[in-house]
């Protein structure tokens, strides 16, 4: 199943990539006329291009690798529930009103992943069970309100709170002080899914181009055309869902969107019977600088943190053995088959930035490592919304989301700062 491509925007060689055939698709060559160009073959794009050619509407996607080379092919598969933040968090910011607005939107996404999977009867390895558990003993109060806000509040009952035992006896791992578990989510093998999304989209009627780059665009009689490498596309319409992957596509998305690296190394199939989450759940934790873990189904430990603040991926294995081991003292040592990385695209407020960016030229990302529901979901709320049935689109756009400061130049090294001290403080 192994082929030599080697993505030219993504660090390393990953687990996934070495297990799941991947279709091909040609490039475009010479001029296309549709309504709407997607740009961008991520679950976000490939989602819309599916829902608007599932209701007629004549639709292109530009990729310019190949599906799955931007962080839906290389994440670490875990849906979650609700918005990257805790719903106490989107209140403090938007009100309960619209904090339970988007609460409910996202279990839609969850339930529409669900039954996207099903129908389409796509192999994703879909399993449930999550946990999110404490690094430190004075979050439990915080995490145990969770469980309470969650219920009483926003109508949610698949969570319960887990003292250290249960923690440690579902996690496999006495590191965590407590936490909270969620039935009612789960977790995918991200590629799997987005190459049966791909086929979905195929079959649909949607026409697909890998290898093809939008480098410019203009507008000509009322519509957009967008130069590739080797040709270029008229549409009425156009998303960009190019995410943290987009440079100098267009200032707003370079301006709200901050691309991110995050690492994830896969061990060799651990022996049958190894204290490793033994349930079969994901786990996230509590650090600002995330760690996040779950088993492959063929029994592999996925662990995915030391998020990284340049572009340079370098030494992923050791960093991540380093941190299996903080975690798991008894894999100390383990054989590390795969390390690899992706940009996670991040916006101030860790909530997804949906912008119109002019007459007829959409952008949806920063799903802010949230976006294997979310993303997939959003595509759908797009073809919604070009079809003119329902608008649901519009509440993420009504989201303030601020750019981020210091300009083109200086807000990478400004987040770089910041988040070391974020992550100098979850180790204190
Ligand atoms: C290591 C890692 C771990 C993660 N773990 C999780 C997780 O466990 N759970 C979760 O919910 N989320 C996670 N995420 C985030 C999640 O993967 C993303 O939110 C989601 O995949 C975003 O999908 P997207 O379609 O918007 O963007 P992407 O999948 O990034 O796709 C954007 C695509 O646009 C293409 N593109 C860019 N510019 C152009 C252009 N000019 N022309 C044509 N194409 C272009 C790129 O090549 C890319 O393929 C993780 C991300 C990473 C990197």
């Amino acid at each position: 199943m192994t082929d030599s491509y080697v993505s030219p925007i993504a660090p390393g060689r990953s687990y996934y990539q070495d297990t799941v055939e991947r279709p091909r698709f040609a490039r475009l060559e010479g001029a296309e006329k549709v309504d709407v160009l997607v740009v961008g073959g991520g679950f976000t794009g490939l989602s819309a291009a599916i829902h608007l050619a599932r209701s007629g509407v004549d639709v292109a996607l530009v990729e310019a690798h190949r599906f799955g080379d931007g962080a839906s092919g290389r994440n670490g598969g875990q849906m979650g529930t609700g918005q990257r933040l805790w719903p106490g968090e989107v209140e403090a910011l938007y009100g309960f009103e619209r904090s339970k607005a988007l609460f409910d939107l996202a279990e839609e996404a969850k339930a529409h992943l669900f039954e996207f999977i099903a129908a389409n009867d796509i192999d994703a390895d879909l399993r449930m069970g999550q946990l999110s558990v404490a690094h430190k003993r004075k979050y439990l109060p915080e995490y145990r309100g969770q469980v309470e806000t969650l219920k009483s509040r926003y109508g949610y009952h698949s969570v319960s709170y887990m003292d250290g035992d249960e923690t440690a006896e579902r996690l496999g791992s006495t590191r965590y002080f407590g936490g909270i578990r969620d039935t009612g989510t789960g977790h995918v093998n991200p590629l799997k899914l987005l190459v049966g999304l791909a086929k979905v989209a195929a079959s649909s009627g949607a026409k697909l181009f890998e290898e093809t780059s939008v480098l410019s665009t203009r507008r000509e009689n009322g519509r957009v055309v967008a130069v590739t490498g080797h040709g270029e596309i008229a549409a009425e319409r156009v998303l960009y869902a190019v995410n943290a992957y987009g440079p100098d596509l267009d200032r707003a998305i370079d301006s709200h969107v901050m691309p991110i690296g995050s690492f994830i190394g896969a061990t060799e199939p651990l022996p049958e019977g190894t204290p490793v989450l033994p349930g079969g759940e994901a786990c996230d934790d509590s650090r600002f600088v995330v760690r996040y873990f779950r088993k492959s189904i063929d029994n592999r430990l996925l662990f995915g943190g030391r998020e990284a603040y340049t572009s340079e991926a370098g030494d992923i294995t050791r960093h991540i053995r380093k941190q299996i081991a903080e975690v798991y003292p008894h894999l100390k040592g383990v054989r590390l088959t795969h390390a690899w990385g992706g940009n996670v695209g991040i916006t101030m407020q860790r909530l997804p930035f949906v912008r119109t960016l002019s007459p007829g030229v959409t952008t949806i990302g920063g799903f802010s490592g949230h976006g294997v529901m979310l993303a997939n979901f959003a595509g759908r709320l797009y073809a919604e919304r070009v079809a003119g049935n329902r608008d649901r689109l519009a509440e993420f756009e009504a989201l303030d989301i601020p750019a981020f400061p210091g300009g083109r130049r200086l807000r990478a090294s400004l987040l770089f700062l910041a988040m070391t001290w974020f992550s100098l403080r979850d180790k204190l």
